[in-house]
This record gives structure tokens, sequence and C-alpha cells, in this order.
């Protein structure tokens, strides 16, 4: 089994060595990451300047690190390492919950990859913004879920959130109840104005979902799809009718 570990967090992130050990486990492991930080940056690729792929080991991993977005390593990763069987992603430092989802490219490499035919997951440490992000607690559980997405090879992609102290697993929905974005306002040592993009902590999110399961210490494993179509409105035919007939409409002079 051929394995591509990424992430968002960087080459250097501790988080990307403790995936990278506990994949070791169930297969031959090769890493491709950012250079530096991506978080954030979605499903975002370079198309204005060539990209390089650098010898860079991560821990006793054979890994390269890339000047691009984490959708960029998986694309070079895939391309120069002749494929893979699984590409993983994380372990993100932070949750990418509900609609974090969104922003995430923890999440964004790992829909990479199944936009490439590759099955695959992303890990978030829920709380792992801190110094001291642990990762003890947490291996465990990452090795079980890479079992049980073995198993379950019709998954192309699974978004994972493990809390610090897990105390079990559960499938989810992701939770979009409400979006908590909001803009806090600083000052430069300029004293200049400047703007913070934060989120307020969202409370009592919905029964089954990702956020519902993180704030009761278990795992969340919530799979994920392609297709983006809101298949639950589907569109008015007569609607359809009207576009087709101004479109069809001879322009006035
Ligand atoms: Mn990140």
């Amino acid at each position: 089994m051929r394995i591509l570990v990424t992430n968002d967090d960087g080459v250097f992130s501790p988080g990307l060595v403790a995936l990278a050990s506990v994949a070791a486990r169930f297969g031959q492991v090769r890493v491709v990451a950012p250079d530096v930080e991506q978080s954030a940056t979605s499903h975002s690729i370079t198309i204005d300047r060539p990209l390089k792929m650098s010898p860079t080991p991560v821990g006793d991993f054979k890994a390269f690190r890339v000047n691009g977005t984490p959708a960029d390593c998986v694309a070079l990763g895939l391309y120069r390492l002749d494929g893979a069987d699984l590409v993983l992603s994380g372990i993100n430092l932070g949750s990418n919950l509900g609609h974090e989802i969104w922003y995430s490219g923890t999440v964004a490499a790992a829909r990479q990859a199944a936009l490439l035919g590759v099955p695959a997951a992303a890990f978030s440490l829920v709380g792992g913004e801190g110094d001291r992000p642990r990762f003890r607690a947490v291996v465990a559980y990452v090795e079980r879920v890479i079992r049980l997405l073995l198993e379950e090879p019709t998954l192309p992609l699974v978004n994972v959130n493990l809390p610090p102290e897990p105390k079990g697993i559960r499938w989810t929905r992701q939770s979009v109840r409400a979006h908590t974005g909001r803009v806090v306002e600083g000052e430069d040592t300029f004293g200049r104005r400047n703007y913070w993009l934060a989120e307020a902590p969202l409370s009592d999110p919905d029964e089954g979902t990702d956020r519902w399961a993180a704030e009761r210490g278990l795992v969340s494993l919530t799979p994920l799809r392609l297709d983006l179509t809101d298949v639950t409105t589907p569109a008015d035919p007569d609607a359809a009718a009207l576009i087709a007939l101004k479109e069809a409409a001879p322009r006035a002079r």
C-alpha cells in the first residue's frame, strides 16, 4: 500500500510526523507538504508560476517540500510518485468542523486526491492551535480510523476531527446551522488600524453533527461528497423555460 501524506500547516508541523508515523503501519509512506503554512487556503492551486519539489526529510520519512498550496502538493505528489492508494492530510493543528471545512487547506488536500481518483481522509486535532499540541492520546484513534477507511473502500473522502482525549468514534454530518465569522479590529505598533478575520464559538450544535460529536469527546467522521448540487431544491422547469425564451428573444436595436 502506497500512502501519500500531506498537510496545510507546512512540512515542519509536528502533526505531519504524527500522521506519517501512524500511516507507516499500513504501508510505504511518502510525504509531500507545503514549505510554509497554508492554513485556510482551501482548494487554491498555483497557476501563475512554476513549482519546485525539494527533498526535506520529515522524521525518518522520505519527504518533499513544495512552494505551493496543499492541493498543489497532492497533485505534484501523485504525479511524481506515480500515484498512491491512499492520501492522508493532517494532522491539522486545530479543528475543521462545520463551515471550517470550506476554508480548510487540510480538507482541500484530501479533496484534491478524491478529485484525482484516490481515496483520502483529512485529520484535524480539535484545540490543537496551542503551543504544545499533544498527539499521544489521538494516535490510537487515527490508526483505528485508517483501518476503518481501508475496510470501507467506497468512501472517497472523509473529514476526521479528533478531540484531544477521545472517548469513541462517531459517524456525523457537517454542522451548517450558523456561520460564526466576524471581524476583529486592532492596531499595529504605529497606531494604524488593522483587522483579524475570526470566529465566535458556536453553542448547542445539532445532535449528530461534527461539532456535536467533538464537544462530547468523540472522534467525528464525516463522509464528504464532491457533487455540491442541492438535490433538495430541484430547479423549477418553468424558470428554465423562461431563461431559454429570453436567450432566444431578438435583441432590441
Ligand atoms: Mn492548518
